[in-house]
């Protein structure tokens, strides 16, 4: 991975405006939206510099077993890879915490339903708020946000709605997110692992 990934230093800012075109190639971070216009051939490199990072037949698999491939893929593109990485905000741990791993997990599949379920419309692409709770930042990093993510990324056409198995795969994904972010969320709802948190953060500094 790049040099970024491995430097916190380089997370704890974000940028000041991350967009889904955002790139910042040099650091090896991407964008593989494809421009109007693209050269059929092109489609699926990066908008900017053009770099082929993603086997995007392997990701169209969407194969449950192969996320590890999914997310490392992922990650080359900025949007996600900054929505991995950026610390989840105070409110959206807080609602974690009073949640609790199997209430948070729960509430994934009707969150994506309700947010992509159906056939892209007029509003797609904004209807995911970028913090405020954790699953948001899960939808962004994995591309579950919009049916136009789900369809570059994950191969699903978006005009027609979600199946139940897709569903059930984009699920897989969020849910893996929260996991990988909030390794020491308990279960059942714990408000008090927040106060503790803050307080070491304070203590400690970042992380
Ligand atoms: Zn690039
Ligand atoms: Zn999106």
């Amino acid at each position: 991975m790049s040099a970024r990934e491995d430097n916190p230093l380089d997370v704890k800012m974000p940028p000041l405006k991350i967009t889904c075109t955002s790139v910042d190639c040099e650091h090896n971070l991407h964008c593989f939206l494809k421009r109007r216009g693209m050269r059929v051939e092109d489609h699926g490199s990066c908008r900017a510099c053009g770099a082929k990072l993603v086997d995007w037949r392997r990701l169209h698999r969407r194969d449950p077993k192969d996320t590890e491939n999914t997310f490392k893929s992922l990650k080359f593109e900025t949007i996600r890879h900054h929505m991995w990485h950026v610390p989840l905000d105070e409110d959206a741990l807080r609602k974690a915490y009073n949640q609790g791993r199997t209430k948070l997990h729960a509430d994934v599949v009707s969150r994506l339903r309700s947010s992509i379920g159906k056939a892209a419309g007029g509003f797609d692409g904004r209807q995911t708020p970028m913090q405020g709770r954790a699953v948001y930042y899960a939808q962004h990093a994995t591309a579950t946000c919009c049916r136009k993510c789900l369809e570059y990324w994950h191969g699903i056409p978006k005009d027609r709605p979600l199946t139940d198995k897709e569903l059930a795969y984009a699920t897989i994904l969020v849910q893996a997110y929260l996991d990988d972010r909030l390794p020491d969320l308990d279960d059942d709802p714990t408000p008090k692992a927040l106060q503790k948190k803050t307080k070491r953060k304070e203590t400690l500094g970042y992380k």
